[in-house]
């Protein structure tokens, strides 16, 4: 059996984040067809906002560097770099997921045992989420306490 590979992609049209305003859960949205539509609307207060950033830069690794694209892999969300709802520490790390599916992707993943990386028929993928998650997340003696904070996140209300 071939685990389907998972893109990051797929989590980061909407996201959950903390309104730099009122500190309310709010929301950004993005479209996959045309992240220009990126929006952040809070319904606590009323904000509401357009993203103006390079919607076709895509961008991980340091924060140092960025050139005003979408940005993953930090506890911020990709575009307006406003703090993600779902984050916590585990260990000294930070554990963050954009929302709910990520969340729960994350808790499947890191709970199968078996989690064995395998190329599909196009070989490895480097852009799948699988390859992406950092060592100490992978690591079986953290797998525990990672499950525990996932499951408070995902209990996280609003
Ligand atoms: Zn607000």
């Amino acid at each position: 059996m071939k685990p389907e590979f998972t893109y990051i992609e797929q989590f980061i049209n909407r996201i959950d984040v903390e309104c730099p305003s009122c500190k309310a859960k709010a929301v950004v949205t993005s479209s996959p067809e045309n992240r220009a539509e990126t929006r952040f609307t809070c319904v606590s207060c009323g904000s509401t906002k357009n993203w103006m950033g390079k919607a076709n830069v895509f961008q991980t690794g340091s924060s140092q560097f960025f050139s005003g694209g979408i940005l993953m892999g930090h506890p911020i969300d990709c575009y307006f770099k406003y703090p993600l709802w779902y984050t916590t520490e585990v260990k000294g790390k930070v554990l963050f997921g954009y929302n709910k599916e990520h969340l729960t992707y994350l808790l499947n993943f890191i709970s199968n045992k078996t989690r064995e990386r395998q190329p599909n028929e196009h070989g490895w993928s480097n852009r799948s989420l699988e390859s992406r998650l950092p060592k100490w997340m992978l690591s079986a003696k953290n797998r525990e306490v990672i499950e525990k904070k996932l499951k408070e996140l995902m209990a996280k209300g609003v």
